[in-house]
């Protein structure tokens, strides 16, 4: 069921978020437009990510939708580390909505501001039915399809993720696999064999260390 699901398309999408004045924010695929009039979207994000509590707290969230061209740095930093322990957007340009929701103006194709109408609980996860109360179109890019993402990118879902599946499903040419067990990027060849890479080599998703890798 899992390989049936995967054809299902997404975004990849920075949520921003304010944890008093603080912004705060993390990766999310699962937004959608789901009426015209009012502009509605959907948000299904995990009870467990620190920005999900901000957005209780305050009902309103921005969406800034990551681009082909979005850089590592950004996938590591909003996807895979914690609002609660580091401050995501220290060192990075960004830019303020009406509401002073953090917004990404690079590497991004465009962002949303949204105030949340109606939350239900799926358990493990918090759907959000929100309207849209700002937006900003950047750059004529080719948004990052999960797609790309998984295949281009080759990198994977955290535990956190609506389409999380406990082993990543991607081809591969011959010999061992070897994964990230954060991530899930497997290691593609593209620099040598996986033993020859240095030990200070890490995981180009989400930073994880080369010794943490799991091989199959
Ligand atoms: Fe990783």
């Amino acid at each position: 069921m899992d390989e049936v699901l995967r054809q299902l398309t997404y975004g990849l999408h920075v949520i921003g978020a304010l944890d008093g004045k603080r912004p705060t924010g993390c990766i999310v695929n699962t937004v959608i437009q789901v009426t015209s009039s009012p502009q509605q979207v959907v948000l299904s994000i995990n009870h467990k990510n620190f920005t999900s509590d901000c957005i209780k707290k305050l009902g309103l969230f921005s969406v800034s939708i990551l681009s082909e061209g979005a850089i590592g740095d950004l996938i590591r930093r909003f996807g895979f580390s914690s609002g609660k322990d580091v401050n995501k957007f220290d060192g990075i340009t960004f830019a303020n909505t009406a509401s002073g929701l953090p917004v990404l103006e690079t590497g991004v194709c465009g962002w949303l501001e949204c105030r949340v109408k109606s939350t239900t609980d799926l358990g493990s996860h918090a759907l959000l039915v929100a309207e849209i109360t700002g937006a900003k179109k950047l750059n004529s890019v080719n948004p990052m399809t999960y797609t790309y993402y998984h295949r281009v990118i080759k990198g994977g879902a955290p535990p956190n993720a609506p389409t999380f599946v406990e082993k990543p499903v991607i081809s591969n040419k011959s010999g061992k696999h070897h994964i990230c067990p954060l991530c899930g990027y497997e290691y593609d060849g593209s620099h040598g064999d996986f033993e020859s890479l240095p030990e200070n080599w890490s995981c180009p998703i989400c930073g994880a260390a080369k010794a943490t890798f799991e091989i199959e």
